[in-house]
């Protein structure tokens, strides 16, 4: 599609919650007609590309939501040691101790997730639920991670001062996009039924 085509629009650029240094708008396409020339892949095979490229972003999802709780729990670990109450560095606390862990713990299955599902791929072996369990599991842990880092940093959590509330709110995209958690549910629930 090119900007130009008569049918086609660019819709306005959306007020995001997160990751609002990318760009998001909407694509209208309106009995917009396209050129042979233009066509990528064979006419009436475009679910099946499209879902096929979902297949390897949410590979990449699962990645950057990754990187987002290990970023957190640097933030966390940071802080925590040079936050002082009560005459010591929090990171002395162990409830503190233990909610790193349990950040560190996470991330760790996350990435093995990821690179297990990227393995395949890269294998050109079935990757699909792999993928699927890899982006549901780790936008969940990305969430929970960048929460737990709002609360060990206490107030200054909540406010702009520290980057972990914008981790909090980049979370979120990862259980919506390149399809909801629901739909990662979904494709790891067929596949569970159709082989065990
Ligand atoms: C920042 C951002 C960037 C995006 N970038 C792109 C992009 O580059 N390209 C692109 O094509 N799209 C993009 N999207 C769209 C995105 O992929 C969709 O918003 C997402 O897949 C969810 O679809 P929906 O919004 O229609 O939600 P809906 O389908 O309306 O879902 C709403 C709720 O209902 C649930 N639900 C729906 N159907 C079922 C079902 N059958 N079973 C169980 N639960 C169900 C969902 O899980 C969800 O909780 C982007 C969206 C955002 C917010």
């Amino acid at each position: 599609m090119e900007r130009e085509f008569s049918g086609f629009a660019v819709g306005k650029k959306e007020d995001k919650l997160g990751i609002r240094a990318s760009s998001t708008c909407e694509l209208i396409l309106d009995a917009c007609r396209v050129p042979k020339q233009n066509v990528l892949g064979q006419v009436g095979k475009g679910y099946k590309i499209a879902i096929e490229t979902l297949n390897e972003g949410r590979i990449g999802i699962g990645a950057q939501m990754t990187g987002l709780a290990a970023g957190a729990l640097d933030h966390s670990l940071r802080y925590a040691r040079e936050r002082k109450q009560f005459g010591k560095p929090i990171a002395e606390f162990q409830a503190v101790q233990f909610d790193l862990a349990r950040m560190a713990a996470g991330i760790e299955a996350a990435r093995l997730l990821v690179y297990n599902a990227a393995k395949l791929r890269d294998a050109k072996l079935p990757f699909t639920t792999e993928a699927a369990i890899a982006k549901y599991f780790s936008s969940q842990i990305a969430e929970e991670t960048a929460s737990r880092a709002v609360e060990i940093l206490g107030g200054v959590g909540f406010t702009r001062d520290y980057p972990v509330e914008k981790l909090y709110r980049d979370a979120k995209i990862g259980r919506i996009y390149e399809g909801t958690s629901n739909m990662q549910l979904a494709t790891i629930a067929k596949q569970l039924l159709a082989t065990r």
